[in-house]
């Protein structure tokens, strides 16, 4: 395998739901530690979109590689090995409410990864440290602020040690004052290396760290190029017309 080649590569992905053409050719490559960022206004096809890389939908009609091979689903057990390589964090946090945070980030170590509860146990401290929770493993959800609670999900994912990691506008669902700390972990990651497309609204911060934004309408990408060159002064981009009406 070699360290150059793409992580991901999409190439023409579409997506129906009934008769509403939901993604329309919609390709992409993302490199090693590369950070993607989607936007696009509500309905435009972002979370689908994610939604397709990882095969929680199943694109209708595309191509998918990861690190250089194919993918094609011939079975669960195919889609549980791809889903590990490409972590998904959600706007709601998605954790089992009746674990505790440590066994939220390890109950996929055991059931995917094989793992013995006591290595488990370990990963899941390891990774819950690195979200800035260790003090908070015993605790469950109901008992963790909306922040706390998606630390918690992306120290789930980043157990399984994924390629990628996709993030659905991890912040959305947060108060203001609580959004500050998972953005924090996420500009962590991205200087760790951690390869990332994420779908946000959070477009001053996303502007430090990305490398590409994706500007997404109609199930469409119609604009693309790095932050700097899309909302310079002088630019004229719809990214800029967009990020001028939201922010
Ligand atoms: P975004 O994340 O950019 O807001 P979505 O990907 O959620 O956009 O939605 C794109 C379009 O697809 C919307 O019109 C939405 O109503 C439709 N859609 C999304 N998921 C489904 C679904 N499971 N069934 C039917 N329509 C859907
Ligand atoms: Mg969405």
């Amino acid at each position: 395998m070699s360290e150059n080649q793409p992580i991901l590569r999409v190439e023409n992905i579409r997506k129906t739901f009934g008769d509403q053409l939901v993604l329309d050719d919609v390709s992409l490559t993302v490199n090693r530690g590369e950070v993607k960022i989607l936007i696009g206004p509500s309905g435009s096809g972002k979370s689908t979109l994610l939604q397709c890389l990882n095969f929680l939908n199943t694109p209708d009609q595309g191509r998918i590689w990861l690190e250089g091979r194919e993918f094609k689903a011939a079975g669960r057990h195919d889609l549980c090995a791809f889903r590990q390589q490409v972590g998904m964090i959600f706007q709601d946090f998605n954790l089992f409410d009746h674990l505790n945070a440590r066994e939220n980030v390890r109950i996929a170590l055991i059931k995917v990864k094989g793992l013995t509860k006591a290595q488990a146990n370990h990963r899941a401290m390891e990774e819950l440290a690195r979200v800035g929770l260790a003090d908070k493993a015993d605790l469950y959800p109901a008992q963790l602020s909306g922040g706390q609670k998606q630390r918690v999900s992306m120290a789930r994912a980043l157990a399984m040690d994924p390629k990628v990691l996709l993030l659905d506008e991890p912040t959305s669902a947060l108060d203001p004052e609580l959004i500050g700390e998972v953005l924090a972990v996420i500009r962590f990651l991205a200087s760790a290396g951690m390869t990332m497309i994420m779908a946000t609204h959070q477009i001053a911060f996303s502007a430090t760290m990305a490398h590409e934004f994706l500007f997404m309408e109609k199930g469409r990408i119609v604009e693309r190029g790095s932050p700097k060159h899309l909302l310079a002064a002088d630019a004229t981009s719809r990214t800029k017309d967009f990020c001028a009406k939201i922010n």
